[in-house]
């Protein structure tokens, strides 16, 4: 066995420099801690990397959900349609506007969320259609907005894995074909503001109730008030808001991370091809990601699929062994209709095949831009030895 035992690899983590401490610790020696220039500056930045007009940076991605199905006007009993394999967050958001997810089965193979699913969830007469691009792998959203076109129905991108992912050289973030895209920017995303999120759209309106929400509800812009004002100190509460207000502390380490984002993606994608490359070879290791022609995936998670009864060894013991190797593994994700609370939610007795064969294969293995390919090897030679393949 020749696994050498180095650092631990975890499937995911930030990668720092120097600048990046010396861009926050600017703004702390500056005159604003929050709402300030940075926030601006990091709005602007998303929009030109993503090529969107508007943008509204939240205290994290599950605010940035929140506030886009609330923007959509997403209320008491409306069916928001998501995947069946996702995180939860991008089912919670619908319940925190007292309307229901409507989950759709995904592919066994990609955990995409499955057409023809999504064709039968139509019946719903759904308010909201929210894909999620797994692992990083750009979905075709044209034949998604025509679906929803037939009934009326927004979409919001949960773009979460997919910063600098792109679809026939359109950014994912541009909003080409969905009326919002959130981004996260959690350590294990591909910039981190530490928490945060974002999101991005063309729609003026949609971004003029973006920015209320994040903001308990409140109105200043004198074109917008419902009453005539009566001073410069006036403001009004049109809606029910929250703070999800982020720093300019976390702003200033956004912009620092995402004139990386480049070289970030370009050194995921080449861990992504020197993974596949040595897992061709290994019959039992299925590597998830197959790009669609023109599509470049962001790699945010390296997912493989293994049939573990045919191999003789379960998932958990896998990945015990791997965590002894000093080898991080996870598993992206449980399907969200059979957790407890969706369950009795009516979800317990609903089949998900595509979302169950996938939940039962995969595994996430380390991918973040700071691996070297040694420790890419490492990961590769651990799975074949506790696999016996
Ligand atoms: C990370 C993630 C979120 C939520 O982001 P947070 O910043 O952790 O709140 C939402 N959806 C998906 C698919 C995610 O991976």
């Amino acid at each position: 066995m020749s696994v050498s035992s180095n650092a631990f690899l975890p499937y995911g983590r930030q990668a720092l420099d120097e600048d990046d401490i010396a861009a926050v610790v600017a703004v702390l020696r500056g005159d604003f801690l929050t709402t300030g220039p940075t926030v601006t500056a990091f709005e602007e930045a998303l929009c030109k990397k993503a090529g969107a007009k508007y943008c509204v940076v939240v205290c994290n991605g599950t605010a940035a959900l929140h506030a886009a199905y609330f923007a959509a006007e997403v209320g008491e009993g409306d069916q928001v349609v998501v995947p069946a394999i996702t995180f939860l967050a991008t089912a919670n958001a619908a319940r925190y506007l007292n309307a229901e997810p409507w989950f759709v089965d995904v592919d066994p193979d990609t955990a995409l969320m499955d057409l023809d699913s999504l064709r039968v969830a139509l019946g719903r007469n759904p308010k909201l259609i929210v894909p999620v691009h797994m692992t990083g792998a750009p979905l075709d959203m044209a034949p998604i907005r025509a679906m929803a076109d037939e009934v009326g129905a927004m979409v919001v991108e949960d773009a979460a894995h997919a910063l600098g992912a792109s679809y026939e050289g359109v950014p994912v973030g541009a909003c080409e074909h969905s009326d919002m895209v959130i981004f996260s920017f959690h350590p294990v995303k591909h910039v981190t503001t530490g928490e945060g999120g974002a999101v991005l759209t063309n729609d003026e309106g949609l971004y003029r109730r973006l920015l209320a929400f994040r903001n308990h509800g409140m109105v200043k812009n004198p074109a917008a008030l419902e009453k005539p004002s009566p001073g410069p100190w006036y403001y009004e509460q049109q809606t029910l808001g929250y703070n999800y207000r982020i720093t300019d502390i976390q702003c200033a380490l956004g912009i620092s991370q995402l004139q990386k984002l480049d070289g970030f993606i370009a050194r995921r994608r080449a861990l992504a091809a020197r993974y596949d490359e040595l897992l061709e070879p290994v019959s039992a290791i299925q590597p998830v990601t197959v790009e669609a022609p023109m599509s470049k995936s962001a790699y945010h998670l390296y997912s493989v699929l293994i049939d573990f009864s045919a191999v003789g060894c379960s998932r958990a013991e896998c990945m015990e062994r791997l965590r002894e190797y000093g080898i991080g593994t996870q598993v992206h994700y449980i399907p969200v209709p059979s957790q407890p609370y969706y369950a009795k939610r009516g979800w317990a007795d609903i089949a998900f095949p595509g979302a169950n064969s996938y939940y039962e294969r995969t595994l996430s293995l380390p991918m973040f831009p700071t691996m070297s390919l040694q420790d890419l090897e490492r990961v590769v030679e651990g799975l074949r030895e506790v696999l016996g393949c």
